[in-house]
């Protein structure tokens, strides 16, 4: 079994947990390999295209560990204009103390970190946090392989259906008209938009607009960042049903279990239209719970959110297990590496890369180098690199990696 399975296999037994381990670090006979450091960087990266007049950058901390080995990982929290210096100072003082001293192998110390962190909240924070320090041990751990994170994982495939994606309940009709065109012109046959208008009737006016320029053979996914309460989703879905959307994302507020099970049940004795959700879910027993009790069809972690690379794969089995359909939510350089690695699952569609117009990390010009993948005609591929691939271009950031 290779390294890689051997994580994707430990995440998949069902339970709520993480992932198994990396790699060779550790190897019985040799002195565990520890961390010797942690550091993390606050940059702010404006976006090209606001998402909202209060959502005009997002915050990116880059991290840097050193092993006991003397090698070297990088890795990033990110958030949207919310909270970022917070992640920076857990990061930077209740994160940094604790993991020296720790092992450097990925996903060995995972859980000790989270529950050493439980007391400021379980998720959100506390997760995007972790990630940081998880996904530079994963750097640290697949630059020491001299490869990429895909080749760690001995991928299945060596590209990706990638779907067009757009922040734009705030778009006139003629501007998100205009950024569908782009997106068919670009060669994709899946689209994403926002929904949530306070008149529904305005919702079906701008969704009919957009199929008329997909086609009927296109795919239509909406999205309603939790702006419904269980009721106005379920008439609002009951007219947008017109328009045949493949999935319904955040229809209510992701802590709402309960509104999504009630949903569910609704959607499914009417429309067929299926739930995606899991975004805003930040640890394996929130997906586990949307899963085990049919509230979602479709799960979305993202990868900075749930806490890193290691959480992320133990959800993955999670989804695995249920045969539920996972397509990592944003950050298309990272998660699109890890669709690349997912293992295929009898019968379930293989996971599709979100790409968010003008937002990933090298259209915002925030990479230091090429960015690790490249998005063409629907399909996202990876280019040659080592470890994660993903450096970010900042005056007060002296340890980048050199370019491979
Ligand atoms: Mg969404």
């Amino acid at each position: 079994m290779s390294k890689g399975t051997t994580a994707f296999a430990a995440g998949a037994a069902g339970a709520p947990g993480t992932a198994g381990t990396a790699g060779s670090a550790g190897a019985p006979g040799t002195a565990p390999v520890t961390v010797t450091s942690l550091d993390a960087r606050l940059i702010r990266v404006p976006l090209t295209r606001p998402w909202a007049a209060d959502v005009t950058s997002v915050g990116v901390i880059a991290t840097h560990v050193t092993r006991s080995d003397g090698a070297e990982g990088w890795g990033f929290s990110w958030t949207p204009q919310i909270g970022a210096e917070a992640v920076h100072a857990l990061l930077s003082n209740d994160i940094a103390s604790a993991v020296v001293g720790r092992s450097a192998e990925p996903g060995q110390a995972w859980q000790g970190m989270w529950e050493h962190l439980h007391e400021a909240g379980g998720g959100g924070i506390a997760t995007i946090a972790l990630a940081g320090w998880d996904l530079a041990l994963w750097d640290a751990a697949v630059r020491a392989e001299n490869t990429s994170l895909a080749g760690f994982f001995e991928a299945p495939r060596t590209r990706v259906k990638a779907y067009g994606s757009g922040v734009n309940l705030h778009y006139s009709t003629e501007e998100l008209v205009s950024q569908v065109q782009r997106w068919v012109d670009a060669g994709f046959d899946a689209v994403k938009v926002k929904v949530g208008k306070p008149d529904v009737a305005e919702d079906l006016e701008r969704m009919q607009a957009v199929r008329a320029v997909l086609g009927p053979d296109r795919a239509l996914m909406i999205d309603a960042n939790q702006r419904w309460d269980l009721e106005r989703a379920t008439r609002n879905l009951e007219v947008l049903a017109a328009v045949d959307p493949v999935w319904i994302e955040e229809p209510l507020r992701a802590d709402d279990l309960g509104g999504h099970i009630e949903l569910s049940k609704r959607l499914a004795a009417s429309s067929g239209i299926p739930i995606a959700v899991g975004e805003n879910l930040h640890n394996a027993y929130r997906f586990d719970d949307f899963l085990r009790t049919g509230a979602a069809q479709i799960v979305q972690p993202n990868v900075v959110r749930v806490g890193g690379i290691t959480p992320f794969l133990g959800i993955a089995g999670i989804a695995a297990a249920y045969g539920a359909t996972l397509h990592p939510h944003l950050l298309p350089e990272l998660s699109g590496q890890l669709a690349l690695a997912l293992p295929a699952v009898e019968g379930v569609p293989e996971s599709m890369v979100e790409d968010v117009e003008d937002a990933g990390f090298g259209t915002l010009g925030a990479l230091d180098g090429p960015s690790p993948i490249t998005i063409a005609d629907g399909y996202m591929t990876e280019t040659p690199h080592v470890g994660l691939g993903i450096s970010f271009s900042h005056p007060s950031l002296p340890n980048s990696p050199e370019e491979s």
